[in-house]
């Protein structure tokens, strides 16, 4: 059986990532989201074990230790981490994996697993990106421009990552992805 294939997908905060992969996983077969632990709280919509598995610090800690975590990094004050033994069980069964995570962890992913292929999601402007933040309203005033504030040097990154996809017009965008997840693109 062939490996399946390990897809890291970034980009600022409201951009549509989470949108895009809904759609994908609805069109292409073998192909899932690994489920990240987080010491954020949970917000509306947020389904234990299916969107993350919330862990207090004291948990969060004690995966680094274990080195249960594939990657991890700490975005606006709360850690975000892969647990590795999902990702390489899917891996190992066929299953390709998508990696929804920050572009900190994409980095260590990219130097971990260099046959990893990086999907950078780009808003077309930052007022949009502002606007979709705001439009989904699942996090604070404070929260929101922090992650805005934080969209700039995510932005900068862009060029590490093997594909930029602008998320404009969302059909577009999930039509380009499509083509890199079924590998019709490369
Ligand atoms: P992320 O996972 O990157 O944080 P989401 O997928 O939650 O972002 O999308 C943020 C908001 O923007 C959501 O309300 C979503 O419905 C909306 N959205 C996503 N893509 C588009 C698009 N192409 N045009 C307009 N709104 C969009
Ligand atoms: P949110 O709080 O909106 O769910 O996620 C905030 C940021 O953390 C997003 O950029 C998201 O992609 C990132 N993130 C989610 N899971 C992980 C993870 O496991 N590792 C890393 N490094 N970032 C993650």
């Amino acid at each position: 059986m062939n490996k399946g294939k390990l897809f890291v997908v970034s980009g600022p905060s409201g951009v549509g990532k989470g949108t895009i992969c809904s759609k994908i996983l609805e069109r292409v077969p073998n192909l899932k989201v690994s489920v990240s632990a987080t010491t954020r709280a949970p917000r509306t919509g947020d389904v234990e074990g299916e969107t993350y598995f919330f862990k207090s610090q004291e948990h969060f800690d004690a995966m680094i230790e274990n080195e249960e975590l594939l990657e991890w990094a700490t975005y606006n004050g709360n850690r975000y981490g892969t647990p590795i033994w999902a990702v390489n069980d899917m891996l190992e069964n066929g299953i390709s994996v998508i990696l929804e995570i920050d572009t900190q962890g994409a980095l260590q992913v990219k130097e971990k697993m260099p046959e990893s292929i990086l999907i950078f999601i780009a808003p077309p402007t930052f007022d949009e990106l502002a606007a979709r933040l705001k439009g989904r309203a699942t996090e604070s005033e404070e929260e929101i421009a922090r992650r805005i504030a934080a969209a700039e040097g995510e932005m900068a990154l862009q060029s590490e990552y093997h594909h930029v996809v602008i998320n404009d017009d969302l059909d577009t965008a999930v039509d380009e992805a499509e083509k890199l997840f079924r590998g019709l693109k490369t």
